[in-house]
């Protein structure tokens, strides 16, 4: 981005915005010192340490202006332009907007329980084919993450996407009206937060706030196999199309079929040929059916996304295979787990061919509240002693899941370790690995799963 520190100090409305301002280019923002880098505007934010005290690494780094509180005044630095505001993260927002308004890109809004970034890259990948287009970077989804977004953009881009998050209500409202959107897309609604939310149907209130700043011309582009979006749905008055599995949808995905490295599908409204998108997984074909819907209300033409899904790069696959000490396959998603994104993967490891057994370990989800043991137990949907011949629990909430699989399996396949026994889940599993099995690692990062993968994948 390129701005002068005048027109900054006016669009954030500086207390200081009325003095004579030096002649000093702005070409980023940053508000973490270590990242900043010349040429950037410093944006100190209240966190856990309070930015304020970093501005001499700031300037270290490289800052040409920074934005100061009102209330810091006194150790407002003397070396650099500073933008006086009532609050950092308001005119972080603000400036956001301002540029947003400047540029002024179409905008596409990604939210949903589970493959925002994954939609969210996939949409940057076919809209780049004929669009300049710029794309949250990562997972920067909340109110800090979404102004920086948009001060991300080069100036002559075109679309930009924009990954949405939240936890709470009111956050998808803020960030909808903050970046208007011409396009608000829902993944699909699960069940991460309902700690907080208590039901699904809630979870589904909040999502919708990302159609609160929807143009009055622009699409909203929903799940339409999931009835809690189709009924709040009806209350949109904006152009809608859905995506899904079934006849009822605008863009209907069929003839799924996956493997380790990718998974093919077909979509009716270009049925002549596959899709194919180099993850595994079907619930990625929920992602890329949101994906093409958006590339094909921007119309973009079939054949140049068809190859850029077929050669998309995710920029955080979280799940990845990799090859144990034994050689087996493991898929490992150590990192994060809830209700709906496991069985999705446990659906999606079954159906990927192996000539031995498949083994799963799967650890505690956290942060289910009250539910937490119905929400354990339904993963016992998606585990057949068919497809899936051993299963691995570890952790305290697993063991609601433990006594619900005894009467879907044999009692010596299924291998219960309360969390402070993952030593000896360790030893019980390697004992029983062999070349030719696949093993799928998932849990919540509390109860570290990478332990065992590292196990698996020692060589002693
Ligand atoms: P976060 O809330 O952490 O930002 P996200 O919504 O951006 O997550 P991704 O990073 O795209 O989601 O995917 C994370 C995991 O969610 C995947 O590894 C997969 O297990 C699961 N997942 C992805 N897409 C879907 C989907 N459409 N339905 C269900 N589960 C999914
Ligand atoms: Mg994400």
């Amino acid at each position: 981005m390129k701005m002068q520190v005048t027109e900054i100090a006016k669009a954030v409305q500086a207390s200081n915005a009325e003095q004579a301002w030096p002649d000093v280019n702005v070409t980023g923002v940053a508000f973490d010192s270590r990242k900043l880098q010349a040429g950037d505007l410093f944006v100190p934010l209240a966190g856990e340490h309070d930015g304020h005290q970093f501005i001499q690494s700031a300037i270290d780094h490289g800052a040409v202006a920074t934005l100061w509180a009102d209330d810091h005044a006194e150790s407002a630095p003397s070396d650099l332009p500073v933008i006086m505001v009532a609050d950092t993260l308001k005119a972080l927002q603000a400036l956001g907007k301002y540029y947003l308004q400047k540029i002024n890109p179409k905008v596409v809004a990604v939210t949903g329980s589970n493959g925002k970034t994954t939609t969210k890259d996939m949409i940057a990948s076919l809209l780049s084919t004929q669009f300049n287009v710029t794309k949250t970077h990562a997972n920067f989804n909340n109110q800090i993450g979404v102004p920086i977004t948009l001060l991300s953009m080069e100036p002559n881009t075109e679309v930009v996407v924009v990954e949405m998050g939240m936890d709470h209500f009111g956050e998808l409202d803020f960030l909808s009206r903050l970046v208007e959107p011409d396009i608000a897309v829902i993944t699909m609604i699960g069940e991460a937060h309902i700690e907080f939310f208590g039901t699904r149907d809630k979870i589904a209130d909040a999502k919708m706030e990302i159609v609160h700043g929807l143009k009055a011309d622009g699409t909203f582009i929903y799940n339409g196999d999931e009835p809690l979006l189709r009924e709040r749905a009806e209350k949109v008055s904006q152009r809608q199309r859905t995506f899904g599995m079934t006849d009822d949808d605008t863009l209907t995905g069929s003839e799924v079929t996956t493997s380790r490295a990718q998974t093919q599908f077909k979509a009716s409204l270009w049925p002549e040929e596959a899709y194919t998108i180099p993850m595994m997984g079907a619930y990625n074909v929920n992602n890329a059916l949101a994906a093409l819907l958006v590339a094909d209300t921007f119309h973009v033409r079939s054949t140049p996304a068809r190859t850029a899904l077929a050669s998309f790069v995710p920029t955080e696959n979280r799940t990845e295979w990799l090859t144990g000490a034994q050689g087996e396959a493991i898929l490992s998603d150590v990192y994060n787990s809830n209700p709906t994104a496991a069985r999705r993967v446990l659906a999606a490891f079954a159906a990927v061919p192996t000539k031995g057994h498949r083994i799963v370990v799967l650890g505690d989800m956290l942060e289910l509240g009250e539910q937490s043991d119905t929400l354990h137990v339904s993963l016992a949907s998606e585990l057949h002693p068919e497809t899936i011949q051993s299963v691995y629990l570890n952790g305290q909430h697993m063991q609601a899941l433990a006594t619900a699989l005894q009467s879907q399996y044999p009692a010596d396949a299924i291998h219960y370790y309360p969390t402070d026994q993952q030593e000896q889940l360790i030893t019980d599993l390697r004992a029983e690995v062999q070349a030719d099995d696949q093993v799928l690692l998932k849990g919540s990062h509390g109860i570290h799963l990478e332990n065992v993968l590292q196990a698996l994948q020692a060589n002693d």
